[in-house]
């Protein structure tokens, strides 16, 4: 386990934001870094439950084995940690940054409302991993000769793809949008996870012989009838646009919108801008800095030309 009387010792901590001054001039990721000695004390508090409910069904969906790579983080060993954290997880980068984290929900420690940090060391584990090179192709040593159609190439159809390309199958993942992702690259806005955490994804992937067809639209495009006959297995890993109903009394106010829509659209945009200048925030003035997105419901004002009748309340 961490350090025996970690959990006595230390005090919860995770990262820290910008201050709002600095967040508003641009739409990247707003979290600041802990340093290595920082994340290691967090690691000591864990204390490798006899029951541990941080992982399995009532915790981490992944069975990311958390104890184990607490512990290791707070030996300072990282590239044990990391190789841990793949065991279980194609993309800890990815859950580091978005997953909701019903691990910390249902840590022991959270009786007390102090869970351990685990999404905070999980995101510095992997982010440590690419600074030293780790997250690099890993080709399979010999192929079986077996083709594989997945369709769809967000987290699923690329987990899918990874694992089935390492065990030796020629894998095509067939993409409607122009770009890899799916859900990662269209539906999350940046200031969550930036965008080239996914681009190095796909670049490993392509490393290990993984093919990528983007703006295919299987069922418009290319019948499916077609990859049947051209592969020895489908895999469906479609996900969906439909926003899910907020069942909120007043969701059907004029000027309360899904954000979906609005989610893909500036997702384009941030992408179009931050894929022609790698860097660095837009200016104020811009046109991406006078689009807003949110990850629940976009509530606007209706127009005020629109009549008083029109008019609903609204939050
Ligand atoms: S439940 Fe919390 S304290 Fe227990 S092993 Fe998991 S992370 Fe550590």
């Amino acid at each position: 386990m961490g350090k025996v009387t970690g959990f006595l010792e230390i005090d919860r901590q995770v990262h820290k934001y910008q201050p709002a001054s600095d967040r508003i001039r641009h739409f990247r990721e707003f979290t600041l870094p802990m340093s290595d000695q920082e994340v290691e004390k967090q690691a000591a508090r864990c204390m490798d439950c006899g029951i541990p409910f941080c992982h399995g069904p009532t915790g981490c969906p992944v069975h990311n084995q958390i104890p184990d790579w607490n512990d290791l983080v707070y030996n300072g060993d990282w590239d044990g940690a990391i190789r841990n954290l793949h065991s279980t997880n194609n993309f800890p980068e990815w859950t580091g940054r978005i997953c909701p984290a019903p691990c910390e929900e249902a840590c022991t420690l959270n009786l007390e409302d102090i869970p351990v940090a685990i999404k905070t060391v999980e995101q510095a584990i992997a982010d440590k991993a690419y600074e030293q090179g780790h997250i690099r192709p890993m080709p399979a040593a010999s192929q079986t000769g077996k083709k594989i159609a997945i369709i769809g190439s967000g987290p699923a159809g690329m987990a899918a793809a990874q694992q089935l390309g390492r065990v030796g199958h020629e894998v095509h993942v067939f993409e409607r949008e122009s770009k890899p992702g799916g859900l990662m690259r269209y539906g999350i806005p940046d200031f969550k996870i930036e965008k080239h955490y996914v681009d190095a994804r796909v670049k490993q992937m392509e490393g290990e012989g993984v093919t990528f067809h983007c703006g295919v639209n299987v069922g418009v495009d290319k019948k499916v009838s077609e990859l049947l006959a051209e592969h020895d297995a489908v895999l469906y890993c479609g996900g969906s646009e439909t926003p899910r109903p907020a069942g909120i009394p007043g969701a059907e106010f004029i000027g309360v919108h899904d954000a979906m829509p609005y989610l893909v659209q500036q997702n384009r945009r941030v992408g179009a801008r931050t894929s022609s200048r790698s860097h660095g925030p837009p200016s104020r003035s811009s046109p991406v800095a006078s689009m807003w997105s949110s990850s629940a419901v976009v509530i606007r004002p209706p127009t005020v030309s629109a009549p008083p009748s029109a008019r609903a309340r609204y939050v």
